[in-house]
């Protein structure tokens, strides 16, 4: 897994995890306690409804913020501002560990598989998993640019032979008459121009601002990550 992605997990701490019992969601905070070149590592117990819906549904979704989702007040045109920072998100598929698997790690020097068999040895019903696959995103903001002259750095990534859609609203070249209609309408400087116009996806919030003020509909929605 990629270097800026550990980091980003590490600042964050913990995460929101959300899985799946039959036709609901569920949601809960979770520690993310490491990740290696595997994946992610986290922990609960067999005895939990957590458990037993990772069990049954491996497919779960992270998402945390940092440093923190509080408003800090309002701008000049009175819309709320945040301190700069980003959230995390992750849909993938975990796998719980065998018992086997934490000891040869933890032989090897991992200190993430070295803290699961003490905490195994205080608490039997602990289990360990690992999301061994998944696609997500960095989403990065600076609202007010106070640290650079956009508001968005979007980051997508995909880990364990996942494959990811590239992020932000795309100009159809065919349709497009470079009239910069859109380039007017984005507030977040997402659109380059040129012959044909395009988007800079990493910088798009696909607002839909262009899309709907584009007299040529060329412009395409997203797709999901
Ligand atoms: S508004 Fe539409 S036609 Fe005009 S430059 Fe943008 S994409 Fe091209
Ligand atoms: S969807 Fe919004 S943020 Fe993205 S390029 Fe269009 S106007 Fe800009």
């Amino acid at each position: 897994m990629d270097r800026s992605i550990r980091q980003a997990l590490e600042k964050v701490g913990s995460l929101s995890m959300t899985t799946l019992d039959g036709t609901t969601m569920h949601s809960r905070i979770i520690s993310i306690c490491g990740c290696d070149d595997e994946g992610i590592y986290f922990l609960t117990m067999n005895v939990k409804p957590f458990y037993r819906q990772l069990k049954k549904h491996p497919h779960l979704s992270l998402c945390g913020i940092y440093p923190s989702g509080q408003k800090t007040g309002k701008n000049a045109v009175g819309q709320p501002t945040w301190e700069p920072g980003f959230t995390l998100r992750i849909t993938g598929q975990a796998r719980e560990l065998t018992e086997d698997e934490v000891k040869k790690k933890a032989e090897a020097g991992s200190e993430i598989h070295r803290y699961f068999l003490e905490d195994a040895s205080r608490y039997t019903a602990i289990r360990f998993f690992c999301i061994h696959r998944g696609k997500g995103e960095i989403f990065d903001y600076d609202f007010e640019m106070e640290h650079r002259d956009h508001k968005l750095l979007r980051t997508r990534f995909a880990f364990g032979g996942e494959s990811y859609n590239d992020a932000g609203a795309r100009i159809n070249a065919d349709d497009c008459i470079a009239c910069g209609e859109c380039f007017e309408a984005c507030t977040f400087k997402a659109i380059v121009p040129g012959e044909p116009y395009r988007v800079d996806g990493n910088r798009c919030d696909e607002c839909g601002s262009c899309f709907l003020a584009c007299p040529q509909e060329a412009v395409e929605l997203s797709r999901t990550i």
